[in-house]
């Protein structure tokens, strides 16, 4: 049987619960696996699931203009800034 699919989903995610943070508005926030699954369903990949969760981002709210900058922590390596 082969996979194909090259986006992760909710299921694959390595950490549960999964992190998720936003550098423009400084949010972050922890949610359960099961949770999420039940609300959005295993399959649902992980750009989508940022976008469903970041919608209610206060700079979503804003002009079109200010893209929100929700990521996963987990997935992508921290910037080290000193001090
Ligand atoms: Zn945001």
């Amino acid at each position: 049987m082969m996979r194909s699919r090259t986006h992760s989903n909710i299921g694959t995610f390595p950490t549960d619960p999964i992190e998720i943070e936003c550098e423009e508005c400084g949010r972050y926030g922890r949610y359960s696996k099961a949770v999420l699954i039940k609300r959005y369903g295993e399959d649902l990949v992980l750009p989508d699931l940022l976008k469903a969760i970041s919608g209610d981002c206060e700079n979503r709210l804003g002009p079109a203009t200010l893209a929100c900058g929700a990521i996963y922590p987990r997935l992508v390596p921290r910037r080290r800034e000193g001090g």
